[in-house]
């Protein structure tokens, strides 16, 4: 029998059920594998305090739909009473005073919420490497970085230090860390899961969404953390589908559209080879193929550079040393607190969004980048509608290659970008994007396909990419750390 840490999150509510075990049996097997694992990983900032987590297995009410079942937190959500550092040495010391909504909901529906996870200072970058408590590695090969920016979500998922996690998606940072850890990573929909409690990086882009073992798992956890919350006025009044029914259908007649802009150059031949295989299975099992195009796409990098940095320098202005985290000494005077806890309390990567958005916010550039960067998100916007007029999803790559080795790519912040190339443009227009695996390299790293769905288009996200799981056998396979 295989070990209780790496069964499903809804394998694992079967068994409490069914009485077979307990939540504290639960909760002391995956604090054995954390304990286990996390030295080589580094995938918790912030390790489950023991007797909390057992206490609250105790008193977790299995009736609830997650009753019972341990989720792990992406460091940029506030827990109430739990440090929320963003892996940003501004914030050291800073513990949150509220629950943000999906917490309050993940404690509505009985979860066990277990340690906060490492990630890119304040969600910027795609690797995990850009953080104060230390790199991520991958948990199929400890030399590699595991993703970013929720490079600890995916890996205690991935790693099974965790059954499920949390993590935000700006540009891709659930789908493309879900990619390179083996597991599964939805971005929701843009106003379908409350903001309210994220640290935020770029408003109109982020989103809140899950890290599960299987697609079963995405949806329900989709199901509790959906809906529209007064506290966050872009999140959506909108009824919340029963997610888990759509995966009661399988892929016949599903029409699943491959844009002809997203096998470009540079894309690495065994990503290509597996992202092609599957494609071809999909029509086996039953689904129609249709060529699509998202033409603007080739933008959506340029734009997003423009957009994101200008929304974070405006978001970010909240650090200085006043109200939140840490502070600087002896300051001379106002000011010089201001910018000495800025300077010493943001990283790089950080320091350079800044610096990159407050000069396409400046007047003389506002129109000439920011503006301009606005008028080309909507032809991106207006290609997914486009596009979903010809079918009901549509599959691309997830990321151009599998992981790359801690370091390979911190001296090239641009080499750094283009691997969120495939996942930025889906942010960008609002829509929604799974990511599942869909195969290894020769090296045995994971392979990602992403499933992109229109607005609202959860259920067929949901749906095919269970079809696809089913009729495969990518997802059981378990690293050896
Ligand atoms: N890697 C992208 C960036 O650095 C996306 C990050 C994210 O989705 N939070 O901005």
């Amino acid at each position: 029998m295989s070990a209780l840490y790496t069964e499903s999150v809804a394998s694992l509510r079967r068994k409490l059920a069914a009485k077979e075990i307990t939540a504290v049996d639960v909760a002391d097997q995956l604090l054995a594998r954390i304990e286990q694992a996390d030295g080589k990983l580094n995938a918790y900032n912030f390790k489950p305090d023991a007797a909390k987590v057992r206490a609250a297995a105790q008193a977790a009410d299995l009736s609830k739909p997650l009753g019972g079942v341990p989720i792990a937190i992406k460091d940029v959500i506030n827990v109430q009473g739990d440090p929320c550092t963003c892996s940003s040495k501004i914030l050291q010391g800073y513990t949150a005073p509220y629950d943000a909504t999906v917490i309050k909901k993940l404690r509505e529906a009985g979860a066990v919420l277990v340690g906060r996870t490492n990630m890119d200072e304040f969600a910027m970058g795609s690797s995990t490497e850009n953080s104060s408590w230390g790199v991520t590695r991958n948990p199929w090969d400890t030399d590699r970085i595991p993703g970013g920016s929720s490079g600890g979500s995916a890996a205690v998922v991935g790693g099974h230090e965790a059954f499920a996690a949390l993590g935000s998606d700006t540009g891709g940072s659930i789908r493309q860390p879900a990619a390179l850890c083996g597991c599964v990573g939805l971005k929701p929909t843009y106003g379908r899961v409350s903001r309210y409690g994220l640290v935020a990086f770029a408003s109109s882009l982020d989103q809140i969404g899950p890290f599960t073992k299987t697609v079963e798992d995405a949806a329900l956890l989709m199901e509790v953390i959906s809906g529209h919350d007064p506290k966050d006025n872009t999140s959506v009044n909108r009824p919340v589908p029963k997610y888990t029914d759509a995966l009661k259908q399988d892929l016949r007649g599903m029409k699943l559209g491959v844009p002809k802009e997203y096998f470009i150059s540079g894309i690495d031949p065994e990503v290509e080879a597996a992202t092609k295989a599957a494609i071809e299975h999909f029509a086996k099992q039953g689904a129609e193929i249709v060529d699509i195009s998202l033409p603007h796409t080739e933008y959506a990098c340029a734009v997003y550079y423009i957009i994101a940095p200008a929304e974070a320098s405006a978001n970010l202005a909240r650090f200085e040393g006043v109200r939140y985290g840490n502070r600087v000494k002896n300051p001379k005077d106002i000011l010089d607190l201001y910018r000495s806890t800025r300077e010493q309390g943001f990283g790089p990567e950080v320091k350079r969004r800044i610096i990159l958005g407050t000069y396409v916010l400046s007047s003389g550039y506002y129109d000439a980048y920011y503006n301009r960067a606005q008028k080309v998100r909507q032809l991106i916007k207006r290609d997914f509608e486009q596009a979903f007029t010809k079918c009901d999803a549509i599959l691309t790559p997830t990321s151009p290659t599998a992981a790359f080795k801690v370091g390979e790519k911190t001296s090239d912040p641009l080499q750094m970008y283009l691997a969120d190339i495939f996942t930025i443009a889906v942010n960008l227009a609002g829509v929604c994007g799974i990511s599942i695996p869909c195969g290894f390299t020769k090296s045995k790293l994971p392979i990602g396909l992403q499933i992109i769905g229109a607005q609202w288009g959860e259920e067929n996200v949901l749906r095919a990419a269970h079809g696809y799981e089913q009729t495969t056998e990518w997802h059981k396979e378990v690293p050896q750390i």
